[in-house]
């Protein structure tokens, strides 16, 4: 069965809306975005052809501040991932609570293919074409699937270029030095553990004690993947997708990943060395491999569509935690399962609430032109998140919901308001 995370992101909304009581007009505002842009960007190719690249930026509801939310280059991109993508950022901001919207944009293209000429010239095209539309008090992009910093920065330099001066909060995700944050590259995946540690916590399990297994293995996988194992949890197997073969492999060491000596083996797209991996005594298994494994915490940090019903059944007796640090991992109907097994899952818009959180403190330090020590945005990043969680935790228990109902209360309760005192509903 394919699924659609456009269907999926409205099934998760219905229900929330359904248990809120929420009134008809904002379920008719909220399940879908306020404004959609679909667009073709024209690049020259390093060969002299032209290469015609389709490309959306799509403004899911902006009543709590500008649109946030990060551009991905994907070669399967479609309008419904990214409307899906755009509903789940305002939910996001919502509920770690910063003053930002949600919004989401997509290029379908495969940059592990493309130069980067290439590259440049497609992000400095997606900035002319979209340029009405973006600005620090409009819609802010950042990083995300297979984009980087390098990426944002061409975007700002040309959008800075078009506008004729300097508007360094435009986007997020930029290279320190050029107006980034330190701390962002860690962000999304320490807020995930971050989340996780405190679930940990309330459930009284020593966080040492645990084993994990981690589907992906780019920023956000490798980051969630070095904090957990510094508060001293054991990785026992990572998979990641290969570039080369076109399929994915799970990386497994009984007695522990080095996750530090992975990340010094993988390229910048998350692909990891098979041959060192090898030599590094590390075993070779099948792409799916990383769901099956007799681990505690299951970390998803890929792509939507990872736990359905087909694949809940391949997961471990043992597993007490997912923690999606992916957006949309999870099928909504695989959630019921879940919860029939008792194993608690952390959900993907507060768990990987971190990325955007230190997006927020990016902008604030552009606005005020000073810059924090990476301790002081951490700092503030594990406040943000403890924060989200504890609210979103404390719900669940009292009404007796999945933490991803919870989650979906706080939020939608948030944006509804917003858009209510707007006079928009
Ligand atoms: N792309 C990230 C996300 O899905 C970060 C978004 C941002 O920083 O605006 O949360």
């Amino acid at each position: 069965m394919a699924y659609n995370p456009y269907i999926n992101a409205q099934a998760q909304f219905d229900k929330a809306a359904e248990l809120m009581g929420l009134s008809q007009a904002a379920r008719d505002l909220l399940r879908e975005p306020m404004k959609e842009f679909h667009f073709t960007v024209p690049v020259k190719m390093d060969d002299g052809a032209t290469k015609v690249f389709k490309a959306f930026r799509i403004k899911h509801n902006d009543a709590r501040g500008p649109a946030k939310g990060g551009l991905r280059f994907h070669p399967h991109e479609t309008a419904d991932t990214v409307r899906a993508l755009s509903m789940w950022m305002t939910w996001k901001c919502a509920v770690v609570d910063i003053p930002l919207g949600g919004g989401k944009g997509g290029v379908i293209c495969d940059p592990r293919t493309m130069s980067l000429g290439e590259q440049e010239r497609l992000c400095r095209g997606f900035v002319r074409q979209s340029f009405s539309q973006l600005g620090p008090n409009i819609d802010v992009p950042a990083p995300d699937v297979m984009t980087n910093g390098q990426h944002m920065l061409w975007m700002m330099d040309e959008y800075e270029t078009l506008a004729g001066g300097r508007y360094p909060g435009v986007i997020t995700g930029k290279p320190v030095g050029s107006g980034g944050s330190l701390g962002r590259t860690e962000a999304t995946g320490y807020g995930v553990i971050y989340a996780l540690q405190d679930l940990l916590k309330k459930e009284n399990i020593d966080i040492k004690s645990t084993t994990a297994s981690i589907q992906g293995f780019g920023n956000v996988g490798e980051y969630a993947a070095r904090m957990y194992e510094e508060l001293g949890g054991k990785v026992v197997c990572v998979s990641c997708y290969d570039q080369g073969d076109k399929t994915s492999y799970t990386f497994r060491k009984q007695t522990g990943c080095d996750v530090k000596e992975l990340a010094g083996i993988k390229d910048s797209f998350g692909t990891i060395d098979k041959e060192k991996a090898k030599s590094l005594g590390y075993e070779l298994l099948p792409g799916d491999a990383w769901l099956s494994e007799d681990a505690d915490i299951l970390i998803p940090a890929a792509l939507e569509n990872q736990i359905t019903p087909e694949t809940v059944q391949k997961i471990s007796q043992n597993v007490k935690v997912i923690c999606e640090a992916a957006n949309g991992p999870t099928t909504p109907d695989s959630d019921p399962l879940i919860q029939e097994r008792g194993i608690l899952l952390l959900p993907d818009f507060l768990a990987n609430a971190g990325g955007v959180t230190v997006s927020y403190f990016e902008q604030v330090q552009c606005n005020m032109n000073f810059f924090w020590s990476k301790e002081e945005v951490l700092e503030k990043l594990h406040h943000a998140m403890s924060g989200a969680f504890g609210s979103v935790y404390a719900l669940a228990k009292e009404r007796k919901l999945t933490m991803r109902d919870a989650a979906y209360i706080i939020s939608v309760e948030r944006v509804e308001k917003a858009v209510r005192q707007r006079g928009w509903i």
